[in-house]
């Protein structure tokens, strides 16, 4: 222990020191970025993925996802991110190409202000939450690296407690879908699409071939409150353990009825995009849980939040994605083992990832042991 004499002095030298250094009394760790120089640099490209099968849920059909690959540099350590826009989502290539053309970060010198970078990243214009997590997940993947660690540890969680992901069957006649059931039983649970004509079809035929956990989606695809109660009984019978968004988002007390009544956890997906969504279904009761994906949320900062929210207020949480490369999904899997369930497959759907990260080892998300969140380009 120095005592109070020495102390003193040397409190007086650094201070003498910080007077002289325009780098402050601890030399190079009070300047910006940890002695690390330079401006942020923000580049972006527009990406298509190609879907392995066509997929169809109650609402349509695709075989291709738009997608915006970002990059952000600094001082030669680069982050990257990426916008991955479901047309029914309202985004798309012009529109994130619109929005990240007017970001700026080279008026920014310091990655750790990710408060002030997100922000006004958040302030450039409503909307564009798709785009925004472009630049939320660079900018942690950048931070991650900076700081030579996975963003897990950053954010004191344990990647053991990762969750089993599920595997998405999507809707289809009986013998495709046993086709894809049974290239799908290496998965420890399973999401079954519902929502159209074929529900208990649907769920049979996955059940006549496995008997793990199942998950239902149907999509918004239930009109009728009296069929989707009478469904969530029967799926708890054929060991379903949670479904998403049953009906209309706009039907809320029809949702909200179901989830006082369901014996299954009613979770909102397309109901809840962000906080405010949350706070309000909290009110009013409308679900028991929450989907959480970081194209709904504009990023890894908001997600968090929305997580510790749902939590607080007791509701399940479920972390999912849309089809996404690694990117997105080993960013999302950084922050999977504060949630209940995770639906992260959305890499796994796609035919042209374009990087390594996150694997799904039995059954389970498995992160890999590298800074950021965890990915490096595939060449
Ligand atoms: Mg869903």
């Amino acid at each position: 222990m120095p005592s109070r004499r020495n102390f003193i002095q040397t409190s007086a030298a650094l201070a003498g020191a910080a007077a002289m250094s325009p780098t402050g009394a601890f030399g190079a760790t009070t300047s910006p970025a940890g002695g690390r120089r330079g401006k942020l640099t923000f580049r972006f490209r527009p990406y298509t993925l190609q879907m392995k099968h066509v997929f169809t849920v109650a609402e349509m059909s695709r075989s291709t996802t738009p997608d915006v690959l970002t990059e952000i540099e600094f001082d030669g350590v680069i982050g990257y991110g990426e916008a991955a826009m479901p047309p029914y989502l309202g985004e798309s290539h012009a529109t994130a190409t619109a929005f990240l053309s007017q970001v700026d970060l080279s008026k920014f010198d310091d990655p750790f202000q990710m408060e002030q970078i997100l922000n006004y990243v958040e302030g450039i214009a409503p909307g564009n939450p798709s785009a925004k997590a472009s630049v939320d997940i660079a900018l942690h993947d950048l931070v991650g690296k900076l700081l030579n660690q996975p963003l897990y540890r950053l954010w004191g969680l344990d990647p053991a407690k990762a969750p089993v992901t599920t595997f998405t069957i999507g809707i289809d006649k009986a013998d495709v879908v046993r086709e894809k059931t049974k290239e799908a039983l290496h998965f420890k649970m399973l999401k079954v699409k519902l929502g159209k004509d074929n529900d208990r079809e649907m769920i049979e035929t996955v059940r006549s071939l496995t008997k793990m956990p199942l998950t239902a989606d149907p999509n918004q695809g239930w009109t009728d409150r009296q069929y989707a109660i009478d469904m969530a009984h029967w799926l708890k019978e054929q060991g379903v353990l949670y479904i998403e968004q049953p009906m209309a988002k706009d039907r809320v007390d029809d949702l909200a009825w179901l989830s006082a009544n369901s014996p299954l956890p009613i979770l909102g997906d397309e109901g809840v995009q962000r906080t405010s969504d949350l706070i309000k279904a909290a009110k009013n009761g409308t679900y028991n849980g929450v989907v959480i994906k970081l194209m709904k949320t504009g990023g890894l900062r908001e997600a968090q939040t929305m997580i510790r929210l749902a939590r607080a207020f007791g509701m399940k949480t479920l972390f999912g994605c849309m089809t996404e490369t690694s990117c997105a999904v080993s960013a999302a899997a950084q922050l999977s083992p504060l949630v209940d369930w995770a639906d992260l497959d959305g890499n796994l759907l796609i035919a042209n990832d374009v990087f390594d990260g996150v694997k799904v080892v039995d059954g389970k998300l498995t992160l890999p042991n590298r800074p950021g969140i965890g990915v490096v380009p595939l060449k």
